[in-house]
């Protein structure tokens, strides 16, 4: 998909440049020429998706001409001057003239947990796009509903079948909304699995929790890589809920190019203590990279950060590390049936020192290892 789209796009080059603004992940390479996202394109749209008239709807006033499939595609709205391209997954909108909408600078908010991204426009644009939903009804987006939110500033909500991203350009005419799978959109792409979690709280050691301990250094090592900017993060979860283990590594199959799952250790002898690190042997991988080589450096920077010591790098058969299909570690942290390691291990400082060491882990094996894209 990707590769159509772009040498579609590098035979219309030709025309006029134009400038061209990208707002989010700013680690894409292709020079992008918004004008010739369209031209030409809409007409093959519009000879396979009807276009909607008037007499295709009652609810939908002249002005709303979306080009899509049919009537039913539409809520009661006052949408309009929303063209889509269902090709490219691409939603042109001219701009008004001399209106600023303020499509490339408007906040992203990625609520990938409810397949959701919504752009927030800085600006009421109502009277220029109107209000309502539009369903999409593409194996990727479900729906674009445009609304107003309580600051009375115009938003987009892109409800997806799944996690989905998206970019914004312009040109001088419009603005081009393209909706993408996020291997699409981010060249580097982890999955954070904090472990346990909802009824499953995994160890418990004086009255703490080792899911809440996972989801502590989870929330830090989010921060990092969104501070950092290099890498796109997805968890599994950012509250005390549960997931089934198989579920959590078929969501790092469906988007991810790394799984950690963050784990703290228990052992009936409470003199045990130091960090391990985990894989799986009898995973099924074409990935260029094996999680034994992830999972040793994560392992190694676990060690230089945190100093605890070191115990091994080894295979186990957890589903979670089975069932993946990219490069996937579970990072034990420590043991919790340890006191000395339970109090440094309930310590904000342990805490950002370990989010620090996997983020540092998946840094070093970035540099080494690029996804398939
Ligand atoms: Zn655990």
């Amino acid at each position: 998909m990707k590769v159509k789209f772009w040498s579609k796009m590098t035979g219309m080059l030709a025309g006029a440049i134009v400038a061209v603004f990208f707002i989010g992940f700013a680690a894409v390479s292709q020079v992008m020429n918004a004008d010739a996202i369209m031209s030409g394109q809409e007409q093959g749209i519009t000879s396979s998706f009807p276009v909607m008239a008037e007499s295709d709807s009652q609810v939908i006033p002249m002005k709303a001409l979306l080009l899509t499939a049919s009537a039913q595609d539409f809520s009661p709205t006052s949408l309009q001057n929303m063209y889509y391209n269902r090709a490219d997954r691409a939603i042109r909108i001219p701009k008004a003239g001399g209106t600023r909408m303020g499509f490339t600078v408007a906040q992203h908010v990625d609520l990938y947990q409810q397949y959701q991204y919504i752009l927030i426009l800085p600006a009421d644009a109502s009277g220029h796009l109107g209000f309502g939903t539009l369903r999409i009804s593409d194996p990727l987006l479900r729906s674009v509903t445009i609304e107003q939110n309580a600051q009375g500033n115009t938003q987009l909500i892109f409800q997806g079948e799944q996690i989905l991203a998206l970019e914004v350009l312009e040109d001088a005419a419009n603005y081009y909304i393209r909706i993408m799978h996020p291997r699409e959109k981010y060249p580097l792409i982890v999955v954070i699995d904090p472990g346990h979690g909802g009824s499953d709280p995994g160890a418990i050691s004086r009255g703490i929790r080792e899911s809440d301990l996972n989801l502590a250094v989870s929330r830090y090592l989010i921060e990092l890589i969104e501070a950092g900017g290099e890498v796109k993060a997805y968890t599994i979860r950012n509250s005390d809920i549960g997931m089934e283990v198989r579920e959590r590594a078929y969501f790092g199959n469906r988007v991810g190019d790394l799984f950690v799952s963050i784990h703290h250790n228990a052992s009936r002898d409470p003199g045990v203590h130091g960090i391990e690190t985990l894989y799986s042997r009898r995973q099924v991988t074409a990935s260029s990279l094996d999680s034994q080589t992830f999972a040793e450096i994560m392992q190694r920077n676990k060690a230089d950060e945190l100093g605890s010591r070191e115990l091994r790098v080894r295979s186990r058969g957890f589903a979670v590390l089975r069932h993946t299909t990219i490069p996937a570690a579970m990072v034990e942290l420590g043991f919790m049936s340890n006191a000395r390691e339970l109090d440094r291990m309930v310590t904000e400082e342990f805490q950002r020192s370990a989010a620090r060491a996997i983020y540092n882990g998946i840094l070093e094996t970035f540099e080494a290892y690029t996804p398939p894209r």
